[in-house]
C-alpha cells in the first residue's frame, strides 16, 4: 500500500489524503495566489490527479477560477486555500502544502512567477531556480 499523508482546511470540514509520493513542489508569487492567501502567493505540491483522495467534505469547497489564472480551490465555511491547477479536472492537481497536517515529503524546488512579486517579497538566496512568470512544464 501507498504511503499517504493527510490534509485539512481549517475548519476541519474537508479532510482528504494523498498518496506519494509527490512529483515536485514549486514557490508561486503570483499576484493571484497572493490576493487569495493573503501572504506572498503560495507552495504548491504536484500530483498525478489519481494519488488524491477527498475523504469528507467535498460538497464544502469551493472554486473560483480568476481571468488569465489557474483555479483556487477553498473550504467555503473557513476559507483555507487547498487546491489548485484545474481542480477538480485535470491529470495533475496542486494542493497548498499548509493544508498538510504531517510532512508531504517533498521541498519546494523552484520560484515561479518573480516578475510579479510584491515590492515586500524578498527571494531568499536558496539557490534554486527562479521563472519570471510559469516555468517550462518539465523544469
Ligand atoms: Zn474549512
Ligand atoms: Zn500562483
Amino acid at each position: 500500500m501507498a504511503e499517504t499523508v493527510g490534509g485539512s482546511c481549517l475548519c476541519g470540514g474537508v479532510q482528504f489524503e494523498v498518496e506519494l509520493p509527490f512529483t515536485r513542489a514549486v514557490y508561486c508569487h503570483c499576484s493571484r495566489c497572493r490576493k487569495h492567501s493573503g501572504t506572498f502567493g503560495s507552495i504548491v505540491g504536484h500530483v498525478p490527479m489519481s494519488q488524491v483522495h477527498v475523504l469528507r467534505g467535498e460538497e464544502l469547497i469551493r472554486v473560483f477560477e480568476p481571468p488569465g489564472g489557474r483555479v483556487k480551490a477553498f473550504c467555503s465555511v473557513c476559507g483555507s486555500s487547498l487546491f489548485g491547477g484545474a481542480w477538480p479536472n485535470g491529470e495533475m492537481a496542486s494542493i497548498r502544502l499548509g493544508a498538510f497536517d504531517d510532512d508531504p515529503q517533498v521541498r519546494p524546488m523552484r520560484h515561479a512567477y518573480v516578475d510579479s512579486r510584491a515590492p515586500w517579497d524578498e527571494l531568499p538566496d536558496d539557490g534554486l531556480p527562479r521563472y519570471p512568470d510559469a516555468p517550462p512544464p518539465n523544469a
